[in-house]
């Protein structure tokens, strides 16, 4: 079940989970995987939306430090 925790209000039942990963990069969907065959209810955060908007795009925001680099969110 995907659910977007910015527009829908969920009761406390529905947040209970055993195991939280935060993150849906390669990391984050390789432990979701393994963990699937547990009887372990997984949470997986992701940022973002479905689509691109600057609102979504604000988890992203941070300071690079050391070497130059792109901006860790894409401009408003
Ligand atoms: C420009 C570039 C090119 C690359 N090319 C290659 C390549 O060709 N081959 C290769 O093997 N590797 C490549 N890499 C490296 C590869 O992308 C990383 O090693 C890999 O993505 C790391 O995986 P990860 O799951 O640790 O982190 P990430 O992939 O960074 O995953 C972190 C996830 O957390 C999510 N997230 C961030 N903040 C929040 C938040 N606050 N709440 C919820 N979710 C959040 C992000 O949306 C993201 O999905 C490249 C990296 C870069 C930057």
């Amino acid at each position: 079940m995907i659910f977007n925790l910015n527009k829908q209000k969920q009761d406390n039942h529905t947040l209970e989970y055993d195991f939280a990963i935060i993150g849906g990069g390669p990391a984050g969907l390789t432990l979701a995987n393994k963990l699937s065959d547990s009887n372990l209810r997984i949470f997986v955060a992701e940022g973002g939306d479905k689509q691109f908007s600057a609102e979504s795009s604000k988890v992203y925001q941070g300071k690079v430090y050391g070497d130059p680099y792109y901006d860790l969110r894409h401009p408003d």
